[in-house]
């Protein structure tokens, strides 16, 4: 990274972009270029596979910008807590290709994964809404902060299971009257399991939502190194 905090061009060679071929579904990149699937393992198997990030009572679609690792963790993170304010447009940018190939309906609306009032109070700022802010802006999709609440901060997700961490964050969200038949992308800045985005598409369905997508700025791929940085959830 250079000193102002921009990326250098080498920094950026490092980046690993998520692009096709991948799942239509999920996003899910496929390691062989000559893949003829269409879904992956996870998004073809049975509804009630804990791990899967899409269906009728979960996303529509997902689509991530780039690999999150070692050398991506460290903007994420000085997002979410070191202030650099200036990444979200970075993000915001990074993020158009992906929610092109979302193909969302034409209504649909940005809609960031909400932070806990108290949560808000103390950090003063949510990176997903900053991000999503971003987003808007250059693509003119319109935003919508109201539709999705948050009355409880998700406890500490590190080390639990699939099944557990969608425990943990379901019930977390409610959905308010402006959902009702509207379509939505969630925005975040990481996919790490999945269950926060879940648990946002369930609540925006109870709310009689008819379409949910998401984006994130990076996502947790299978078999990459977890970067040594512990992200606390929010
Ligand atoms: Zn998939």
């Amino acid at each position: 990274m250079e000193k102002s905090g921009a990326f250098s061009p080498e920094g950026w060679g490092q980046v690993r972009f998520l692009s096709e071929p991948c799942c239509q579904a999920c996003g899910l990149p496929f390691e062989d270029e000559a893949h003829e699937q269409v879904l992956c393992v996870s998004c073809a198997a049975p509804r009630g596979l804990p791990t899967r990030l899409t269906g009728k009572d979960r996303l529509n679609r997902l689509r991530s910008a780039v690999g999150y690792d070692q050398v991506t963790a460290p903007l994420i993170m000085a997002l979410k807590y070191g202030d650099r304010h200036d990444l979200a447009q970075i993000f915001g940018r990074l993020l158009v290709s992906p929610l092109e190939a979302l193909r969302a309906p034409s209504d649909a609306r940005l809609l960031p994964v909400p932070l806990h009032p108290r949560r808000l109070r103390e950090r003063r700022f949510n990176q997903s809404g900053l991000i999503a802010q971003a987003l808007a802006q250059q693509t003119g999709m319109p935003l919508d902060q109201r539709s999705l609440q948050r009355h409880r901060a998700t406890p500490q997700q590190k080390g639990l299971g699939p099944q557990a961490r969608l425990r943990n964050a379901a019930g977390a969200f409610t959905a308010t009257d402006g959902a009702e038949g509207g379509a939505f992308i969630l925005v975040d800045d990481v996919l790490t399991s999945g269950a926060t985005l879940i648990a946002c598409a369930r609540a925006l369905r109870r709310g009689k939502a008819r379409w949910v997508g998401a984006v994130t700025v990076a996502r947790v791929l299978p078999n990459s190194k977890d970067p040594d940085i512990t992200l606390p959830e929010v």
